[in-house]
């Protein structure tokens, strides 16, 4: 049977990436024999635009139905005045609520090809891969607040951050299974000496943890875990932690890699997963064909891997994309003295070429 892949262009450089992402996909299902197939549908300002609402019904339903989203981005200026709860980015929110995703996976990996694209020293990121798995929709992002109230003579405003076990385990496990593919290391981030939910996160990670003898597990607080990623991020292999602490820790390490075109992310659901480039819509760029597609590109890989447990292809498609990469061929956000010039279209055929 078909695997029902549901694409989601959205706005900006949205449909340029996705195209290229998909022109990969189509070699990929040629050589591997897959058996993809592909429906498009609107989010973000330009659903907006057709229907008044980010998010249609039938975006929804037919992602639900799938076997993988492939999301390019949503929004831009165009939109700044449009009322809050309508505006380009509650797609995203409102496709991570309808389907339950619960992980986001964010790869960093710095080929010995873009090393020097880093704005670290070279001899810190050589060799950096590592995956940080966040839980998405739990945590101070989802809990209870009060906007304002009086106490004690004062205004004040609180969040409240809450984790169950369940959830713990829910994102734990997937930590655990990205470890046994990978290198077998999972570091746990907490802020258990302060925070009663980091105590919870803590003690369940290790009960998991007892399911994979295979897998070290390791702990850091979220402090020291944010100054090891810049002082020696070779050392990770999975980072496990929750939503709020895993929102700063996955920007932060995006920028180990120096680019932000090339990054590709992968959030986890009950039933579907969505796959997603890390970048937003780049209106500056848009309709300009020069894109670097590879962010989307890898996602999805990702997809193939993480869905479909396509392994093979998915691999095939990382390798491309580094070979493309190492014979020299740049967009511009990437372009340099000495390396061939390529915009999207040419940068999409020579890693279509490699696959
Ligand atoms: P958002 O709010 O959606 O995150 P943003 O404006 O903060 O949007 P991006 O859209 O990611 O962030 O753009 C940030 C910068 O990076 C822009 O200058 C953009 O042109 C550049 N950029 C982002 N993605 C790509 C890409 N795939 N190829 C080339 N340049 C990109
Ligand atoms: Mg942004």
């Amino acid at each position: 049977m078909a695997k029902k892949i549901v694409v989601i262009p959205g706005d900006g450089i949205g449909k340029e990436i996705t195209d290229s992402a998909v022109e990969v996909l189509k070699k990929a299902d040629a050589k591997f024999g897959l058996g993809l197939s592909y429906d498009y549908y609107d989010a973000g300002g330009t659903a907006y635009d057709k229907f008044g609402t980010p998010l249609p019904q039938e975006t929804i339903d037919a992602a639900k139905a799938s076997d993988g989203v492939l999301f390019g981005a949503v929004g831009g200026d165009k939109w700044d005045n449009v009322e809050p709860t309508l505006r380009p980015e509650k797609a995203i929110l409102g496709l991570r609520k309808h389907l339950g995703l619960y992980a986001n996976l964010r790869p960093v990996k710095v080929s010995d090809t873009l090393v020097e694209y880093s704005p670290l020293k070279q001899e810190v990121v050589k060799g950096v891969d590592l995956v940080i798995v966040r839980e998405l929709i739990g945590g101070i992002y989802f809990g209870d607040r009060c906007e304002s109230e009086q106490k004690d003579g004062h205004e004040r405003a609180w969040d409240l951050e809450n984790y169950s076990v369940p959830e713990v385990e829910r994102i734990a496990k997937l930590a655990f299974e990205t470890a046994k593919l990978r290198r077998g290391k999972v570091t746990s981030v907490d802020k258990s000496n302060v925070l009663a939910t980091s105590r919870l996160w803590r003690r369940t990670v290790a009960e998991v943890s007892k399911g994979y003898p295979d897998v070290e597990l390791d702990n850091l607080y979220v402090d020291n875990c944010a100054m090891q990623l810049a002082l020696r991020p070779t050392q990770f292999d999975v980072i496990c932690t929750g939503n709020l602490f895993g929102d700063i820790l996955s920007d932060e390490a995006a920028v180990l890699g120096g680019s932000i075109g090339m990054m590709p992310s992968a959030s986890i659901g009950e039933c579907t997963s969505l796959f997603e480039p890390i970048h937003g819509s780049a209106p500056d760029i848009a309709g300009q064909g020069i894109a670097n597609p590879i962010g989307t590109i890898l996602s999805a890989a990702m997809l193939l891997r993480y869905s479909l447990h396509e392994e093979a292809a998915a691999k095939a498609i990382e390798d491309a994309c580094d070979k493309a990469l190492a014979d020299g061929y740049r967009t511009p956000d990437l372009w340099k003295e000495g390396f061939k010039k390529a915009n999207t279209d040419l940068m999409t055929e020579v890693i279509v070429e490699r696959v």
